[in-house]
């Protein structure tokens, strides 16, 4: 059975990173029918938070990756690592070392000195014929895996092809710490098997870990996972996305009015590809996504294509939930709308909106109070222009009914009588009436508002 997971450290919100990762577990898993774990990997106590946990959940949650299984804490699992551990000390498989952070610095030092790789050199590995030193009394020891001294370590990554690394370049892996908690390259193992997961798909940085831990599968006689090694993701300066540089975490975009369509449709893009396909929607990711396509070249943000990605969302999804979105991005503004009122509004301005955010900019003048730029106003808003501007209100004024229609009519006999083009007119009324030069076209935006709200905003000026 095709079982997957994500492993985040509860150590923040859920990074871009770890949500593709996640996404490609997840359809990957929903393309064979089988099943996705969240597993929590918190063994650093001193970082992990429970609130990090409900900020990972929530991000997935708003994703829509949904998970059949966990969260599963690590730290919740002690007992059985313990037990592993033991019973690999007592197949010869793993051993005590006791020795200091001193004497390991001392012993590195002077492998530089001789111009050699930094490795442990076993002191305390147990060995036929080799004498072991008498354990020194108060030092705890650390556990080590009795890594095999000779052969390679192979596997056929997903993502970069075969891979082979020799045994002689890796050493004894630490597996638990004087304090008992096993190490992230022992634990992920341990869950990994017990979890039954058939595919690991995990960044790029974890490239290194893996022979460690097909060795340690290996002496624990557990089957082997595929394993699939991402790419990092590169900022639009070309170093790698990171807090300094912008936002990485998912809910920032949310927040930012970006839909999870979009997101989810743009990260899935960051590293795979179906064809020429840019826009598809979650259905039909589960549907090609076979592990195949994977690009084994680093991805690159871009936050341009995003926001295109999602303007074809804001575009193209249901009307209401657009307009449930944008009143919540109001409301952050402090402006108060309701549904009803807004979502006649939104087909007027969603295309040329790359976010809901975009789109609440656009909104905000039906709700609250304008201000144009001096500078418009100066421009625009000329003596020359200002009867005409009193007898379009006027004629707006005795409109009984308030449509597209009489409003352009109004616009045409305010024209005809003053002599002016439209654009001398209706540039005007747009930068009073919406607080800016350019809008959709006139007619249909001053409909949506309250024939009163404009006449006010008219006669203000
Ligand atoms: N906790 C690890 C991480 O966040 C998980 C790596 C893995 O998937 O094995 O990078």
């Amino acid at each position: 059975k095709i079982r997957t997971r994500i492993a985040p450290s509860p150590t923040g919100f859920l990074h871009l990173g770890t949500a593709r990762t996640a996404l490609y577990s997840w359809a990957f898993a929903r393309h064979h029918g089988g099943e996705f774990v969240l597993r929590i990997e918190d063994t650093d106590v001193a970082r992990s938070t429970q609130d990090s946990v409900e900020q990972i959940i929530a991000a997935m949650n708003w994703l829509g990756l949904s998970y059949d299984e966990g969260p599963i804490y690590q730290m919740q699992r002690l007992d059985r690592y313990t037990a592993v551990i033991e019973q690999l000390i007592a197949d010869g498989k793993a051993y005590r070392c006791y020795a200091t952070p001193e004497e390991l610095t001392e012993m590195r030092e002077a492998q530089k000195a001789r111009g050699e790789k930094t490795l442990y050199d076993r002191r305390w590995r147990p060995e036929p014929g080799k004498t072991l030193p008498t354990p020194p009394e108060g030092v705890k020891p650390v556990v080590r895996f009795a890594n095999p001294v000779d052969g390679d370590v192979t596997w056929n990554d997903l993502v970069k092809g075969p891979i082979t690394i020799n045994n002689r370049e890796i050493d004894d892996l630490i597996i638990a710490r004087t304090d008992g908690v096993p190490t992230y390259n022992f634990a992920v193992v341990v869950d990994d098997w017990d979890m039954r997961i058939s595919h690991v798909f995990r960044g790029d940085e974890h490239v290194n870990n893996t022979p460690w831990q097909i060795n340690i599968f290996n002496a624990l006689g557990a089957p082997l996972p595929c394993f699939g090694h991402l790419p990092i993701i590169l900022g639009d300066d070309g170093l790698k996305l990171s807090k300094r540089r912008g936002a990485v975490s998912v809910m920032d975009y949310a927040a930012n009015g970006y839909l999870p369509e979009a997101m989810l449709n743009y990260l899935a893009r960051l590293g795979w590809s179906h064809g020429d396909d840019e826009l598809f929607s979650a259905e039909q990711m589960v549907s090609w996504f076979d592990g195949t396509h994977l690009s084994k070249s680093p991805a690159q943000w871009d936050p341009a294509k995003l926001d295109w990605v999602n303007g074809h969302y804001v575009k193209h999804l249901d009307e209401a939930r657009i307009a449930e979105l944008a009143v919540a991005q109001l409301a952050a503004k402090g402006i108060a709308a309701t549904v009803p009122e807004v979502q006649p509004k939104v087909s007027l301005f969603k295309d040329r909106c790359p976010t809901v955010v975009a789109l609440a900019d656009w909104l905000a003048m039906y709700f609250a109070p304008v201000s144009p730029s001096a500078e418009d106003l100066a421009t625009h808003v000329t003596e020359a222009v200002r009867p005409a501007l009193a007898a379009l209100a006027d004629r707006l004024a005795v409109l009984t009914d308030w449509n597209k229609a009489a409003i352009q009519q109004a616009l045409k006999e305010t024209l005809a009588t003053s002599g002016l083009k439209m654009p001398q007119l209706a540039v005007p009324v747009r930068v009073i009436v919406c607080g800016r030069a350019q809008t959709p076209s006139l007619d249909a935006v001053l409909e949506q508002f309250d024939q009163k709200k404009v006449l006010d905003r008219l006669q203000s000026r």
